[in-house]
């Protein structure tokens, strides 16, 4: 579907490890006070004022992506963006990243430029220098594995651990979205396997295939939370569904949780596109995966400051421990939660 019928392709030997490196990464500028040393030297050195946040994600291709839908510049912006999420995760703000890659022969380097293309715009829009990494040859597929670094005041840190019985749960944006795109490009790439000349009409899954292929980290919740005076006291980034990161928040709090399914938010394409591959929206929600959207907890006095708020739609609230969580339906029936994540659902 989206091969490189371009045939200016320049093997990656023709420039060697060093000429690769210096070729993809000369466009790397820093921006970011706390940079003192970005690429060419050793190491990289940062400026630390405050705690440092350090995530790390290794995406392998076959596994975490399928090229044959999923373009190489989609591919870095993407692989930044699950990692700045996780800082954002924190209440953290992003600063650096590395990038290493582990690439095979059968990329030209032409295919890693398109690579790096998304990575620098992931970093440019989210501020981000890109100050180091490494490069190495696989004998299969594509490796790519971003480490994210950001910094937050001691107090400021929002960790799993701080959620309390009566707090009210909340989540960003809205759920499912992701994990329908990639059912809409599966499908997509099986006509197109048996029919290579259809014309794939998607433009009633633009949103959701744009969850898919190009997420993004909630950077403006972070802020949102400062203008609106709300320290959470957990928070999660919403990677593998609703219902695993509640179970999440749920074990290291040591709390349990009542989630209501009516006040789940989901976008009007995810309810349609539900119904057209006869899926129950509420399953795709708690187990889709992908989503990128924060999940936090908030004492009750801050009711005022969320209830309102369009980004924000309060979900639940936390119980003591020992009663568990539970999903509570529209029938107003209690079934608990239980965490299936995408790939579970993949078996369906
Ligand atoms: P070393 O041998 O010291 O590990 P390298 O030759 O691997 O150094 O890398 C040279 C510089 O380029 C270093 O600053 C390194 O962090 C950076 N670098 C290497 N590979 C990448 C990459 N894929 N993306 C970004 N920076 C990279
Ligand atoms: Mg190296």
């Amino acid at each position: 579907m989206l091969e490189n019928k371009d045939d200016q392709k320049t093997n990656i030997s023709e420039l060697g490890e060093f000429g690769l490196i210096k070729h993809l990464t000369k466009q790397f500028k820093i921006n970011q006070k706390s940079t003192l040393r970005g690429i060419g030297d050793d190491a990289a050195v940062i400026e630390a004022s405050n705690p440092v946040v350090i995530t790390t994600d290794l995406l392998v291709e076959g596994v975490h992506f399928d090229l044959s839908y999923m373009p190489l510049k989609h591919l870095g912006y993407k692989a930044v963006i699950v990692n700045l999420s996780d800082v954002y995760a924190m209440n953290a703000v992003p600063s650096q990243i590395t990038v290493s890659i582990a690439v095979s022969n059968r990329f030209p380097v032409e295919a890693l430029e398109e690579l790096y293309a998304g990575i620098a715009t992931a970093a440019k829009i989210y501020s981000v220098d890109v100050v180091g990494g490494d490069t190495t040859s696989s004998t299969s597929g594509l490796l790519i594995s971003i480490t994210a670094i950001g910094q937050v005041k001691k107090e400021d840190v929002v960790y799993r651990d701080g959620a309390k019985e009566y707090d009210l749960l909340v989540v960003t944006g809205d759920l499912g979205g992701a994990y329908l795109g990639l059912q809409v490009l599966e499908r997509e790439k099986q006509v197109f396997k048996v029919n290579p000349n259809s014309q794939p009409d998607l433009d009633a899954y633009t949103y959701l295939i744009e969850r898919q292929l190009k997420p993004e980290a909630r950077k403006d919740i972070i802020q949102l939370l400062v203008d609106l005076e709300v320290k959470p006291t957990s928070m999660i980034d919403i990677s593998d569904g609703l219902s695993s990161e509640i179970l999440h928040l749920c074990e290291s709090s040591k709390v349990g949780c009542n989630l209501y399914e009516d006040k789940i938010p989901l976008d009007p394409q995810v309810i349609s596109t539900c119904e057209e591959f006869n899926l129950d929206s509420t399953t795709i929600a708690l187990s889709g995966g992908e989503d990128y959207e924060l999940l936090f907890t908030v004492k009750q006095s801050d009711f005022p400051k969320v209830k309102a708020n369009p980004h924000l739609t309060i979900i639940g609230h936390m119980t003591a421990e020992n009663e568990g969580a539970h999903l509570i339906t529209r029938a107003n029936t209690k079934i608990p939660l239980i965490a299936r994540g995408w790939n579970a659902l993949q078996d369906e």
